[in-house]
């Protein structure tokens, strides 16, 4: 930004004298650039250029000393006095129609201000990069006819430009071939009338993937879900803003409501955007909404860029009128937006895990807030975030208690693995097995949940207790089967292991902590001739691996489903009497003060899962701390009993919901730089709180509880405070002008889910 303004100050001192007081009119954009410069700039736009530089469209600019051509995004655009410093002007314009629409340019410089990122990393994140990739840098995409028809006969410069492009050709040349602006190539563009040439291949396969499926729909709501369903309705008809949340068990008909709340927002010729935790892992979810609505965009992870952009261009058009997908589904550019649900809300991949770091439920409330839509959270054990605000009364809160067809929770056994004899035989207590029996034996199916995957969690030398550890992380490696391959599940590496201990040279490496891999051997040793599959991401690598193995279990070609928490998600089987968590404590003990959340969350959803058919079902939960209360919680059914346990210890020690927490992480490959470097950050934000950070504390340097990745010494703090903004103010403030050493990395995390 520096060499920017210097440049400028040149051109200032050399203007002649006699332009002094002359005060030009003309107009100015403000643009932002993609990476480096922070600062939005002023530009003067050339008279060739007014009308079509326009705010949500790129434009080139010529940076620094040097005039380096670069793209930036246009954010606003003002006529009338120039000031009196001489502006350079903008060289080009790169979209034929704007890619942000003002409310996406207001969303996206909020979304810099709330997750301290900056205003053009957010415009980055929110595009697909096909959309993005859509021109070159300098050169003009192709554009061409899509062959749909349109919706209203085409005026007559329009006829001309769609006739010139039959075949593929450039903005330029049709404006220029059909004598007419671009604005009337643009307004095509929005309407899909003209695409992009890269899309045009795929077009037939995707109407083929969106033949409406056979459905079925219920005749009746319960009265909780019509409550739930009157809820939504209302704010939906009077268009004004509300958050719902729809709180359920699992089965308690919550899709059903969505559904139904769509179908209002479709018959009022508005959109509906859902957001799902992970495509892939709710295949069920997605085929309900395909076959009740037929054109349904799935935006999933495995779509290309080509494909993603063709969906984006559809739904701008206004001829899809509900989009399902996961966190960035939510930036869909919907011109006629009436409603947003969020499924599963408490799942922690609705918060991105790469600047901007922003979480997809804050950003569809600030739309839904701008568009004054409902929004609509659904879950069983909502995070503690949305419950207190349904507490304090700023969200709705519909509780949806029953299952739907009245089927009972199943009873909890807790097995306590502190007792020798509920250990016997491996990884299953007998406690376990008989429950896996008698549901076999009734004709029921099992799930077992082990939220570790490999064969064995570390490897352990007997002799002098030395563990094999990745030479390039801190962390264990786990034991994978076939081949002895030690793997580490921090950056990947495969070593293979030794048979001897490489510290003493024993004969006997003993292998500790059970993974999935060995659960799912010792099933197939205890229970032979029973049908077991793994789904783990190890088992789960290929496109459409989920979907197979759902398919086969819920086709009854399975007895037995293995896996990790991927099985604890949305998922609806009858036919499983039995579900048994084989380690409930695993996550109950890491450095993280959402733990104990996490681990009634799953706990609970996955015993959710159980008897959900006529026969009914048992849950087994093995753990070793059965009085703690996110284990006790879960195993009655009473998730809202954890919360109140919980909120006055989140309220006590300011975390969220109650207050803000900014994390930094820093990393080098020197130990000492790293932890200078955090010591530097935290002496700044120290002495800043002292100055006036009323109520904010600053915790840490410290090693990261994954001190080591991928060769990169880890090192992190937090502050936290009572009110987020002035928290964020602070920080800013704090760490102003700081100038990184070149062999140091770091990021701010605010309001983190993950804490390693
Ligand atoms: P959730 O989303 O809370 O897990 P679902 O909406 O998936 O619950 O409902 C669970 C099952 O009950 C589904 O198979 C659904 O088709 C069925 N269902 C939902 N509502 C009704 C209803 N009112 N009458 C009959 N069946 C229903
Ligand atoms: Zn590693």
């Amino acid at each position: 930004m520096g060499d920017h303004h210097t440049g400028q100050r040149d051109l200032f001192e050399h203007r002649p004298e006699w332009e002094e007081d002359d005060v030009r009119q003309g107009t100015v954009a403000t643009v932002v650039l993609p990476d480096g410069v922070d600062k939005p700039l002023d530009y003067l736009v050339p008279e060739r250029l007014v009308g079509t530089v326009e705010p949500g469209r790129r434009v080139t600019v010529p940076l620094g000393r040097a005039n380096r051509e670069q793209i930036a995004y246009c954010v606003a655009i003002r006529s009338g006095e120039l000031p009196l410093a001489p502006l350079k002007e903008v060289i080009g314009v790169e979209d034929p129609a704007p890619l942000l629409s003002p409310r996406m340019l207001e969303l996206t410089k909020w979304m810099a201000e709330r997750w301290l990122a900056r205003w053009g990393e957010v415009l980055e994140a929110v595009l697909p990069s096909g959309v993005r990739l859509a021109r070159g840098t300098r050169q003009e995409a192709l554009l061409v006819a899509s062959g749909t028809a349109p919706a209203r006969r085409p005026t007559a410069p329009q006829a001309r430009v769609l006739a010139a492009a039959a075949t593929p050709t450039t903005a330029a040349e049709l404006a220029r071939v059909a004598e007419c602006g671009r604005s009337v190539i643009s307004r095509l563009v929005e309407t899909g009338l003209l695409i992009d040439a890269g899309t045009r291949q795929r077009e037939p396969g995707r109407a083929a993937a969106r033949a409406p499926l056979p459905h079925h729909r219920p005749s009746e709501l319960s009265p909780a879900q019509q409550g739930a369903l009157d809820a939504i309705l209302a704010p939906l008809r009077e268009r004004r803003h509300e958050t719902i949340l729809l709180f359920g068990v699992t089965g308690s008909g919550k899709t059903e409501v969505y559904l139904r709340a769509v179908e209002e927002t479709l018959a009022q010729g508005r959109q509906a955007i859902i957001l799902v935790p992970e495509i892939s892992l709710t295949p069920q979810t997605c085929d309900r909404f395909r076959s009740r609505f037929g054109t349904v965009a799935v935006l999933h992870s495995h779509l290309t860029a080509v494909e993603r952009h063709a969906e984006w261009r559809e739904i701008a058009s206004g001829r899809v009128g509900v989009v399902v997908g996961a966190r960035s589904a939510v930036f869909a550019p919907t011109p006629r937006l009436g409603l947003i649900v969020i499924d599963e809300e408490h799942e922690t991949s609705f918060k991105q895990a790469t600047a901007p770091r922003y979480h997809a439920r804050d950003v569809a409330e600030w739309i839904a807030r701008s568009a004054g839509i409902p929004l609509v959270l659904g879950s069983a054990t909502p995070s503690l975030e949305t419950f207190a605000r349904c507490l304090d009364g700023s969200w709705r809160m519909c509780r949806l208690p029953d299952r739907v067809g009245g089927s009972q929770l199943p009873a909890v056994i807790t097995v306590d693995l502190r007792d020798a004899q509920s250990r016997a035989r491996g990884a299953l207590s007998p406690r376990l097995v008989a429950g896996i029996k008698w549901a076999l034996a009734s004709g029921g199916q099992v799930m077992l949940l082990l939220n570790r995957r490999g064969f064995a969690t570390h490897v352990q030398c007997r002799a002098c207790g030395h563990s094999a550890r990745c030479n390039q992380c801190d962390l264990a490696l786990t034991l994978h089967q076939p081949g002895n391959r030690g793997i580490c599940h921090g950056c990947g590496l495969i070593t293979r292991l030794p048979a001897d201990c490489p510290e003493c040279r024993a004969p006997q490496l003993s292998q500790r902590g059970t993974g999935t891999q060995k659960l799912e051997e010792q099933v197939r040793t205890l229970f032979p001739g029973v049908r077991v599959a793994r789904m783990d991401t190890d088992t789960m690598r290929t496109r459409g691996s989920h979907e197979r193995t759902l398919d086969a279990f819920r086709a009854r070609e399975l007895d037995i489903l293995v896996g990790t928490q991927m099985i604890a998600k949305g998922l609806d089987f009858p036919d499983v009497m039995l579900v048994g968590v084989v380690n409930a404590d695993a996550a109950l003990h890491l450095a993280d003060f959402r733990a104990a959340e996490r681990t009634c969350q799953l706990v609970t959803q996955v015993a959710g899962r159980s008897g959900r058919g006529a026969l009914g079902g048992r849950v087994v939960v093995q753990t070793s701390t059965p009085e703690h209360p996110a284990i006790r919680s879960a195993g009655r059914h009473d998730y809202e009993a954890f919360v109140r346990h919980e909120l006055p210890i989140r309220e006590a020690l300011l975390y969220p919901p109650y207050g803000s927490v900014v994390r930094f992480v820093v990393r080098s490959h020197r130990e000492e730089a790293a932890a200078a470097w955090a010591g530097t950050l935290t002496d700044r934000l120290r002495a800043a709180v002292a100055a006036g950070g009323e109520g904010m504390r600053v915790l840490g340097p410290a090693p990261a509880p994954i001190a080591r990745l991928r060769d990169r010494f880890r090192w992190h703090l937090q502050v936290h405070g009572p009110d987020g903004e002035r928290l964020r103010a602070l920080v800013l403030q704090a760490t102003a002008g700081l100038r990184t050493p070149d062999d140091v990395a770091w990021i701010i995390d605010v309001d983190p889910v993950e804490m390693l």
